[in-house]
């Protein structure tokens, strides 16, 4: 937080993207004081009081947005390949370290808002104790802690296991007071060796008292769904995200539901549809193929996944024609994603049918919307968080550009990017 500079910041850009519906502005110009945006909008009107101190910076062909929000990371995690079983074997104190070089990843490719999907015991939340005392910087974080989950179930191994409507309420009331900003909960199974993923978790009723409970706090609630009937289940509870959102039937096959689609427009919920994530070993098996082929069983494997992708994004195609709410979160640093390349999962959104601009709001005002935060963050509007993220070119015209990363500011402070810069 800077609030003891009394300086005004001016960025001058040749485009301006604010995270509204309305088109770039070319010439644009933003006003910053004190960590908040005072003014954003064409130069001419962005316009410092007379005699005021202010610090300019001109960036010629280059392009402001509003710092980018990932709806959905794991800061513990490593992203090379290891389960979440073997993640969980890690002490706390690793993994609190290693939430810390996650976190500065990301801020340094241009995200400056995380919500963190959860995590192994209070591992985040002492990494939010480490950014009060200065001994670590990161994006802003909206985070869950623990995940609930039922014995067995998917992440359990972080620390909750929780079974009846009792446990569940106790163990929202306990994330509330480690300071959860949201509930997580996995309503099916997943990864996790011993769950099952076609299969949902919790009971309604338990499912019903989590987000019953974590509302009563003024917190929101986000499912984990690997399978249609736990997207259901959710559903019936009032969740306010799905993430992951797979069509999937109890014995393991995609079936597109487009009366659920349109159940999920009309709760107004928001789905994080996470595409790249799950394209870990798939890209792995395409990189391996090179000249040579793959043996029989591994090509079977690709054709299958490469299936399973294609049935992804043509439900992202036709959630979005239904009017779901899509929001863009990378799922990073889980299985095979590293952290620090948000824009991977960005540009799935366009593969969806998202125009270029659509996607960057999703993963700008939507993706903050949908973690409650847009009153503070999203937007490059007056009263907001002065989160900026520069970049070369145009984004609008080829989103390849979010990925030339020119500075970016947090807090209207521009971040160190050491040799990134
Ligand atoms: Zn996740």
């Amino acid at each position: 937080m800077s609030d003891g500079n009394p300086d005004f910041t001016l960025l001058r850009v040749a485009r301006l993207i604010d995270g509204g519906a309305g088109r770039p502005v070319e010439r644009g110009a933003i006003l910053m004081r004190g960590g908040e945006i005072v003014a954003a909008g064409p130069e001419e009107r962005v316009v410092p009081p007379e005699g005021a101190p202010v610090h300019e910076v001109h960036y010629e062909d280059k392009t402001a947005l509003p710092g980018l929000v990932d709806c959905h990371v794991h800061l513990t995690g490593f992203g090379d390949g290891r389960s979440g079983d073997e993640l969980a074997t890690l002490p706390d104190e690793l993994l609190t370290l290693q939430a810390a070089r996650n976190a500065a990843a990301h801020l340094r490719s241009g995200v400056t808002t995380v919500r963190d999907c959860g995590a192994k015991n209070r591992t985040t939340f002492m990494l939010r104790s480490a950014y009060d005392m200065g001994i670590a910087a990161g994006p802003r974080l909206s985070l869950a802690g623990r995940p609930l989950a039922i014995v067995g179930g998917h992440l359990s191994y972080f620390g909750i296991a929780a079974t009846g409507e009792i446990e569940c309420r106790a163990h929202v009331r306990q994330l509330v007071k480690e300071g959860a900003d949201f509930i997580k909960v996995t309503a099916t199974g997943g990864s996790t060796r011993t769950s099952f993923p076609t299969r949902p978790s919790f009971s309604p009723d338990e499912l019903a008292a989590i987000v019953e409970e974590a509302h009563s706090f003024g917190k929101h609630t986000v499912a984990h769904c690997a399978s249609t009937q736990g997207m259901v289940n959710a559903l019936d509870a009032g969740i306010d995200t799905i993430v992951h959102g797979m069509f999937v039937e109890p014995d393991g096959s995609w079936l597109y539901r487009p009366e659920l689609a349109e159940r999920i427009a009309r709760q107004a919920v928001f789905v994080n549809p996470t595409i790249h994530n799950g394209r870990g070993r798939m890209l792995e098996l395409e990189a391996r193929r090179g000249a040579s082929g793959l043996p029989d069983g591994d090509q079977a494997e690709l054709d299958g996944l490469r299936r399973r992708d294609e049935e992804r994004l043509s439900a992202f195609a036709a959630m979005r024609d239904a009017g779901v709410r899509l929001v863009c979160g990378s799922d990073s640093a889980w299985s095979e994603y590293a952290m620090g390349g948000f824009q991977h999962e960005v540009a799935t959104h366009v593969e969806g049918g998202m125009s270029p601009s659509e996607a960057i709001l999703s993963a700008t005002s939507a993706s903050a919307r949908s973690c409650w935060m847009d009153g503070e963050v999203g937007t490059l509007e007056p009263g907001k968080r002065a989160d900026v993220l520069v970049v070369d070119g145009d984004p609008t015209q080829d989103l390849g550009a979010l990925w030339n990363v020119a500075d970016v500011y947090l807090d209207g402070e521009r971040v160190e990017r050491g040799g990134l810069a």
